[in-house]
């Protein structure tokens, strides 16, 4: 099967570290299994951070969404937690191009995917519960090119990460499992919530 373009529109004001590792983690992973992911719509004059530099995997395009799939609107399939139809594998016939929200997520969700929604792309959810980008964009992978169904991925709801002996943050987001039952972060996630937790996980979303 053709590989296929994973894009995520820059949506917020900043690009910090969290979805640095975010976008890194996808690029990779995206990759690797012979499909390319691209960063869309990054203001010309905003710097990369550090994880992103050198990514050799990672596509910056300044263009959006709209002007680079202008003639194939109707390929582009919106990820989109409001969206009344579940992704299933046949979507993967259906659509070449699988669009995400380059948002922080937040809790409660704020629906800035909306943002997307309003330009009239198909859309389809991944489930009642809100993903980290890189998850959402690991599930799709999963779901249109192993062909397995939404619900027969193993996941975890809002796990909790051991920051020290006393504390432990709650992520308010469902993350995939590897092979090991353990909740899939970018490398680099966890050291970085630990860091940054005496601002408190708000800060960080
Ligand atoms: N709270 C956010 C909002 O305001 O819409 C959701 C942001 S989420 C971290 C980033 C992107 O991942 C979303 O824009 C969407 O493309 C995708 N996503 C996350 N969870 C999803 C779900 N359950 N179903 C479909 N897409 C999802």
């Amino acid at each position: 099967m053709a590989g296929k373009t994973f894009i995520v529109e820059h949506l917020d004001p900043e690009l910090g570290e969290w979805s640095a590792l975010e976008y890194k983690c996808i690029a990779r992973e995206t990759a690797a299994t012979g499909s390319s992911f691209y960063l869309t719509s990054v203001p010309h004059e905003l710097q990369l951070p550090e994880p992103l530099k050198n990514v050799s995997e990672l596509n910056v395009e300044h263009r959006g969404i709209e002007e680079i799939y202008a003639d194939k609107k109707d390929r582009v399939c919106l990820l989109d937690p409001s969206a009344k139809e579940e992704l299933s594998p046949k979507d993967g016939d259906n659509f070449d191009i699988f669009l995400f929200g380059g948002i922080l997520g937040d809790d409660p969700p704020r629906d800035r995917t909306s943002e997307l929604r309003k330009k009239g792309y198909q859309g389809r959810r991944l489930g009642p519960v809100q993903m980290t980008t890189d998850t959402a964009v690991r599930t799709t992978r999963i779901v249109v090119q192993d062909r397995i169904e939404l619900e027969n991925i193993k996941y975890v709801d809002h796990p909790t990460i051991k920051v020290d002996e006393h504390e432990s943050i709650e992520m308010p987001f469902r993350y995939v499992l590897d092979k090991d039952g353990k909740p899939i972060f970018p490398e680099g996630m966890v050291d970085l919530i630990k860091k940054d937790s005496e601002h408190g996980i708000d800060d960080l979303l």
